[in-house]
C-alpha cells in the first residue's frame, strides 16, 4: 500500500467516490464523516495523511488542524475542494493545511501529491521513557533537544531562494521581503560543499516558464545528496501542467506551487515546511540522545556493560590490557553513611577513574561497584605498571562527599593483558580471567593488582 489515508468528508457520496479513486491508486482509505470520528480513529491508528473537506459539520478547518498539531504525530492535512480559486487555497493554508486538492484534478496528480505526503510522514515519537531527561543534560551527556514549537516567526529557520533566472530571483526576493526573509542563492551553490554541509531548512526553487524543463532534473539532483535529505523543497515550476507538477512531487519536492508567484501563498507553504523540518530535527536530536543514554550508566555518566560488549572487540586487533576494578568494602560505606552517600561516593569514584585515565580508554561501570578500564597496551609489563599506578593513585586521596566527609576508599584490580592480536578473541573468557585475577587481589588483602596467570 502506498499509504494509509484518513478521509474526512461529511457528504457520503463524496466519500464513496474518493474512496474508489484512492483505492485504485493502491491507497488504504479509512472514511469518516466528522472531526470527532477522525480524532477517535487517529487515537487508534496512525495515518500518513488526512484528506479533509473544507466544510466540517462539527468544527472549523482551522480548529481541526490546530488540534491535530497539538498531537505530536499529526499527519499532514490536505483540503478537498471542488474547483477552488486562489482564495480557497490561501484559506486552507492559513488554517494549517499542507495543501489543497481540486477534486476534479487527474488521478495521476492526486496520487503523486498523496505519495509525496506519505513520504513526508514524520517518524514516530520516541516512547516517553527514552526521551532525554534533565538529569542526562545535567551530566553533560548532550544538550536537551529543543521542544518543537510551531511558530511562524522564525529567527532560527533558514529559508533560501534559488532561481533558475537569477534576475527574477532578485525580484522575487524583494517581493517576498514583507512576508518572509529569504537568502538568495546563486546557482553555483549547488556545487559548493558548504551548501551540502549546511543546507537551508527550506529551499524555494523558482524558474521562469521558459526554464520549466530544467526544474525536474534540479529537484532530482538535490534529492540525490544524502546531506540534503531533510531539506524541504518548495518548487515553483512556472507551469501548472498536471504531469509536470506530478513529476516534481515524485522526484522528491515536498510541496509544489504551480500557480503564479504569490508571496502570501509562499509564506504559508514555507511556514508548513519549516514546522515539519523542526519536528524532524527535534526527532533526530531525541534519537541521538536516546542512543547515547542507552550505552551510559545514569548514576555516574560512565559507559555501561552494553557499551563494553560493543567497544571491547574493537581493541582485539592490537595488544591491549583489560582491568576490572572493584571498590573494597563498599558495603560498609552504605551501612555506615547510607545509600545516598554510597551513590555519591560512586560518582566521585567514577570522576577519579576518569581523571586517572587517558582520553582513548574504555571506561565503564559494569556492575554495582565494579568498573572496567581497557586500553591498547604493547606489553604485559607496561600493563602491570599502569594498573599499579592506577591502584596507588586511587588510594592516594580519600573520596570527598558533598558535606565534606572523607572516605578512604581503595580498589582491588584484576588485570588481563592480551599480547597477540586476535580479532575473534572470546570476550566472555577475557572477562572471566580478569574476574579471577580480581578475586585473587581480594583474597590476598585488597588494594592491589593481580594479573591473570595465563597471560603473565
Ligand atoms: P569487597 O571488598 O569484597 O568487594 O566488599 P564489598 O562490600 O565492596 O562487596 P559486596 O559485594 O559485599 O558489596 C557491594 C556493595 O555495593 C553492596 C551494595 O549495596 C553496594 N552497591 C552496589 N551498587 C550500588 C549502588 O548503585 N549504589 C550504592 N549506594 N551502593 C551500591
Ligand atoms: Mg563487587
Ligand atoms: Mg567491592
Amino acid at each position: 500500500m502506498p499509504g494509509n489515508i484518513l478521509l474526512l468528508d461529511p457528504i457520503a457520496t463524496n466519500r464513496i467516490l474518493m474512496r474508489v479513486r484512492l483505492t485504485a491508486g493502491y491507497f488504504s482509505v479509512t472514511p469518516c464523516a466528522t472531526a470527532r470520528e477522525a480524532f477517535d480513529l487517529l487515537a487508534q491508528q496512525s495515518f500518513s495523511a488526512v484528506l479533509c473537506a473544507a466544510q466540517l459539520p462539527d468544527t472549523t478547518l482551522a480548529t481541526f488542524c490546530e488540534e491535530l498539531t497539538q498531537r505530536r504525530l499529526a499527519p499532514p492535512v490536505v483540503v478537498l475542494h471542488k474547483a477552488p480559486g486562489g482564495q480557497a487555497l490561501l484559506d486552507a493554508l492559513a488554517a494549517g493545511a499542507m495543501d489543497l486538492v481540486d477534486t476534479s484534478e487527474s488521478d495521476a496528480l492526486l496520487f503523486a501529491r498523496l505519495r509525496a505526503l506519505v513520504r513526508m510522514e514524520l517518524p514516530r515519537a520516541l516512547p516517553d521513557g527514552l526521551e532525554p531527561t534533565p538529569a542526562d543534560t545535567d551530566r553533560g551527556f548532550r544538550e536537551a533537544a529543543a521542544g518543537f514549537q510551531p511558530s511562524a516567526s522564525d529567527d532560527r529557520s533558514q529559508v533560501a531562494l534559488l532561481h533558475l533566472s537569477p534576475h527574477l530571483g532578485v525580484v522575487w526576493q524583494a517581493d517576498l521581503r514583507p512576508h518572509l526573509a529569504t537568502k538568495l542563492l546563486p546557482l553555483e551553490v549547488l556545487h559548493q560543499q558548504a551548501f551540502l554541509d549546511s543546507p537551508p531548512d527550506v529551499l524555494i526553487l523558482g524558474c521562469a516558464p521558459e526554464d520549466a524543463p530544467a526544474m525536474p532534473p534540479l529537484v532530482a539532483n538535490l534529492r540525490a545528496h544524502s546531506g540534503l535529505r531533510n531539506m524541504q523543497i518548495l518548487a515553483l515550476p512556472g507551469t501548472d501542467c498536471p504531469a509536470d507538477v506530478a513529476q516534481l512531487f515524485d522526484l522528491g519536492a515536498e510541496a509544489v506551487a504551480p500557480r503564479a508567484f504569490d508571496p502570501q501563498e509562499i509564506r504559508h507553504r514555507v511556514r508548513q515546511l519549516d514546522e515539519r523540518k523542526r519536528r524532524i530535527d527535534a526527532h533526530h536530536q531525541h534519537l541521538d540522545a536516546a542512543l547515547h543514554a542507552a550505552v551510559r550508566d545514569p548514576l555516574t555518566g560512565l559507559h555501561n556493560r552494553r557499551f563494553v560488549h560493543a567497544a571491547l572487540p574493537q581493541l582485539a586487533g592490537q595488544a591491549h590490557a583489560v582491568l576490572l576494578a572493584d571498590i573494597d568494602h563498599f558495603k560498609a560505606v552504605n551501612d555506615r553513611y547510607g545509600h545516598d552517600a554510597g551513590d555519591q561516593a560512586l560518582q566521585q569514584v567514577a570522576k577519579r577513574l576518569r581523571a586517572l585515565g587517558a582520553p582513548g580508554d574504555i571506561l565503564a561501570r559494569i556492575g554495582g561497584e565494579e568498573f572496567l578500564i581497557a586500553r591498547p597496551c604493547p606489553t604485559a609489563r607496561i600493563a602491570e605498571a599502569w594498573a599499579k599506578a592506577l591502584c596507588a593513585g586511587f588510594a592516594a586521596y580519600p573520596v570527598t562527599l558533598s558535606d565534606g566527609r572523607q572516605l578512604p576508599l581503595t580498589l582491588s584490580l584484576g588485570l588481563v593483558h592480551v599480547a597477540d592480536p586476535c580479532p575473534h578473541s572470546d570476550l566472555g573468557q577475557l572477562l572471566k580471567r580478569a574476574d579471577e585475577a580480581l578475586y585473587r587481589a581480594k583474597a590476598l588483602g585488597r588494594n592491589q593488582v593481580r594479573m591473570s596467570k595465563s597471560a603473565a
